[in-house]
């Protein structure tokens, strides 16, 4: 089956009954029988869950891999592989990063992992970086917030022969534009609150596995152990999210390119930022953070918020966010490009820019 077909089929389990949409399954226990087995196959939804099973299927296909688990979020799912790491193991992640698991790294897994931030798109300073309890390399392309690029497929093949995991955060990408375990990669992380949700109202997290091994089980049983579960609520609100993923990324890659476009031609911009493809850019403006401030205040249609991946488009300062460590420009802001009409978005923009 092709990418659209995926997004609509997989994650519908059809179910007794008969519905040709899957319905919620709200209840937390499952009847068991005569002899006290779970004949539904399902005994407790922090366990399992048929609206999470369905969730974890349609992600195992998007990204081309053996095995899903969704999390409660983002932030968890990063977390539970982490989590499944001996401690004292030596990770590296990327210098720019997203603030919520820099942060995380930094506060949670302190005194636990031994991390270091090394710039993801030099392989020479990923190389120099290898040490001999090295367990995991973090891979975020493209990058938060500058939308750098790293090579996933030579980063997988300078730790081909090794015990590291090489885990690809594709949140930004989606599978529509790059699926990392084609590429080499062991492990796939998203926020589903993103691109895959699809409309800014559930949060979520999804790992995906290239193998079904020893660290997987791991990550399944924190899944379960750990108990940081996506409701099904949330996992109904993601399937549906997901199945017009690929049309949805095709409108806001199409906005991206013409406001990127709009953008580089304006004398109040210094610099812009897109990878070229998708629906995520950041750009700085002449006149400092002062300016950058006062044009977030005065766009009409971007909302002037954090987050991405929603219909809606939304345009952020950036450094303000991410607290006093961050190296991100004062005067950078980023968009997340929604599927407005583009002339609309543009006629905002330059309303907004001095
Ligand atoms: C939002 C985001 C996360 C964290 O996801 P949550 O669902 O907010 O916990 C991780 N990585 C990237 C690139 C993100 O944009």
């Amino acid at each position: 089956m092709e990418l659209e077909t995926i997004a609509i089929h997989a994650g519908n389990l059809i179910t007794p009954g008969g519905a040709a949409i899957q319905p919620i399954t709200l209840s937390t226990t499952f009847q068991r029988d005569a002899e006290g087995a779970y004949p539904s196959g399902y005994m407790y939804t922090r366990i399992s869950n048929p609206n999470r099973v369905a969730l974890e299927k349609v992600l195992t296909m998007l990204e081309k891999g053996e095995d899903a688990c969704a999390f409660s979020s983002g932030n968890a799912a990063g977390s539970a592989v982490f989590q499944a790491l001996e401690p004292g193991s030596h990770v590296i992640a990327p210098a720019d990063m997203y603030h919520g698991l820099r942060n995380q790294l930094k506060v949670v897994y302190k005194g636990v992992l031994d991390v270091e931030f090394v710039d993801m798109s030099d392989l020479k300073a990923i190389q120099g970086s290898l040490k001999p309890n090295t367990k995991l390399i973090w891979i975020e392309t493209p990058s938060n917030p500058l939308l750098l690029i790293s090579d996933i497929e030579a980063i997988c093949k300078l730790v081909k022969d090794k015990d590291v995991k090489v885990c690809c955060d594709n949140t930004f990408a989606t599978p529509v534009f790059q699926n990392p375990l084609e590429l080499g990669a062991d492990l796939v992380m998203h926020s589903t609150t993103k691109y895959l949700g699809g409309h800014s109202d559930a949060l979520g997290g999804g790992l995906i596995t290239k193998e079904k091994d020893a660290f997987w089980d791991k990550v399944r049983a924190i899944q379960e152990h750990s108990g940081a579960v996506i409701s099904p609520f949330d996992c109904y609100l993601t399937v549906r999210g997901i199945k017009t993923l690929p049309y949805r990324m095709k409108g806001h890659d199409a906005n991206a390119k013409q406001l990127v476009a709009f953008l580089r031609s304006h004398a109040g911009v210094e610099d812009v930022f897109y990878p070229g493809f998708g629906g995520m850019l950041s750009f700085t403006v002449k006149g400092g953070e002062t300016a950058a401030k006062q044009l977030v205040n005065s766009t009409k249609i971007f909302i002037q918020a954090t987050s991405l991946g929603g219909v809606e488009s939304l345009i952020e300062h950036r450094a303000s966010i991410e607290g006093p460590d961050t190296k991100t420009p004062r005067n950078l802001l980023r968009v997340s490009v929604g599927l407005e009409n583009i002339n609309d978005l543009i006629d905002d923009l330059e309303k907004a820019l001095i």
